[in-house]
């Protein structure tokens, strides 16, 4: 079976990037197909705080993460291993949102004016003419325009043989949301043998724990429960909040094989946005700004080049690039850098002792990987 409109543009993952990628696209008319593989709302691994940067640029596509109870999140936290504890204000400052709710929030405003496809999209075959997606039921998908928004990991990157995909990752993600008495503009970075965890207040009052942590750390305990009573809760602020905190969730959320690995931006011919271009090491808090930046990036870019009438899809596919590596190379760099000396426990220590005597170089840090606002 397949669907025989050729689609302007076609974009192949509804998250945080395709669903602001069809909004701002729809919002200029131009015939966008959203595939998705879940249904919304649904939760996702993610530390749920969102840099301010976004925030008129969202409201330039009729968001308002405010109206649904968004917390207004303006200090900073961060403990070593063993508790020593420091607070910086954040410079640009940021909101605490679900991602059920942010998601399903861009989904319902985007939904009456694209067309949405609920499948898993197995492959997909981009020419500068004209590109297929494949689903797993067997129908296809054509459009001028592919867009990858599938996020980190996906079958898609195997079956366009992606760089990344070839290595194994020693990531994994784990994330519940908790009945908690936690300040609301506060977001705090608590470190651990072998990862971190953040904990910040969502649109519901839940206290959002989302932590990363390496493979081989946790496969010596090899169970949720027993790591975070053993591991986690050698550092006091985690033991106290996973001591009285009560779980919402029946269970947490987990994800595996999470790749910080460079990727391209314009892979085979298909637009890459969001984590599918490249993501940013989550203690930077700023993947859900990047995402929606990239987004708004390519839209821009094909506004652009769409202007003339016909489109040149080389010169296309060089501005995108190019204008995505001037973006965002240097805050992934930085982040690459900062994660790397967080993790060590001397490191952490240092920077306590130092930001303690010198408060004005944390927001400098916490600088180096977020934008400014995002201008319309
Ligand atoms: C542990 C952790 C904590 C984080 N914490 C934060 C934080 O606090 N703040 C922050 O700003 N960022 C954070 N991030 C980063 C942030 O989550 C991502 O950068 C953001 O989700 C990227 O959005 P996206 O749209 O690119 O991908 P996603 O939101 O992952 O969306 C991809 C979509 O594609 C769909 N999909 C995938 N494959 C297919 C397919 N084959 N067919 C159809 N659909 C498909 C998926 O179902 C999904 O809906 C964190 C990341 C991790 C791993």
């Amino acid at each position: 079976m397949s669907d025989n409109t050729i689609y302007d543009v076609v974009i192949i993952g509804g998250g945080i990037a395709g669903l602001t990628a069809a909004l701002h696209l729809s919002k200029n008319n131009y015939n966008v197909c959203l595939i998705e593989k879940n249904t919304y709302p649904n939760h996702k691994v993610c530390g749920e705080y969102v840099s301010n940067e976004v925030l008129e640029y969202l409201a330039y596509l009729e968001i308002y993460p405010f109206k649904c109870g968004a917390t207004t999140i303006t200090q900073f936290e961060l403990s070593t291993k063993k508790g020593k504890l420091l607070s910086a204000r954040l410079p640009l400052g940021g909101f605490g949102i679900s991602r059920y709710a942010l998601d399903n929030l861009l989904f319902q405003k985007a939904k009456d004016n694209i067309t949405t496809v609920f499948d898993t999209v197995a492959t997909i075959n981009a020419t500068t003419e004209e590109g297929i997606a494949m689903l797993q039921n067997g129908m296809t998908i054509k459009g001028k325009i592919m867009v990858g928004a599938h996020g980190k990991r996906s079958i898609i990157d195997k079956s366009l043989q992606r760089n990344f995909i070839l290595r194994k990752s020693h990531w994994l993600g784990i994330k519940a949301h908790y009945e908690y008495d936690f300040p609301e503009n506060k977001v705090a970075l608590h470190t651990f043998d072998g990862g971190y965890c953040g904990l910040s207040k969502t649109e519901t009052g839940a206290v959002n724990a989302c932590y990363l942590v390496r493979y081989q750390s946790f496969k010596k305990i090899g169970n949720i429960d027993c790591f975070q009573k053993e591991v986690l809760s050698a550092n006091p602020h985690l033991k106290t909040f996973f001591t009285n905190a009560k779980p919402i969730f029946k269970e947490p959320k987990v994800i595996s094989q999470i790749s910080f690995e460079e990727k391209q931006p314009v892979d085979h011919h298909v637009f890459m946005i969001g984590d599918s271009a490249g993501l940013i090491h989550p203690l930077c808090g700023n993947g859900i700004a990047m995402a929606i930046h990239s987004a708004k990036l390519f839209v821009d870019t094909y506004l652009e080049h769409r202007k003339n009438g016909s489109l040149d899809f080389i010169e296309l596919e060089e501005t995108y690039t190019k204008k995505w590596n001037t973006t965002f190379q240097k805050r992934l760099i930085a982040g690459r850098r900062i994660q790397r000396l967080f993790l060590s426990s001397t490191f952490t220590e240092n920077l306590l002792t130092i930001g303690k005597i010198f408060p004005f170089l944390i927001p400098q840090i916490i600088k180096k990987t977020h934008g400014n606002p995002i201008s319309i």
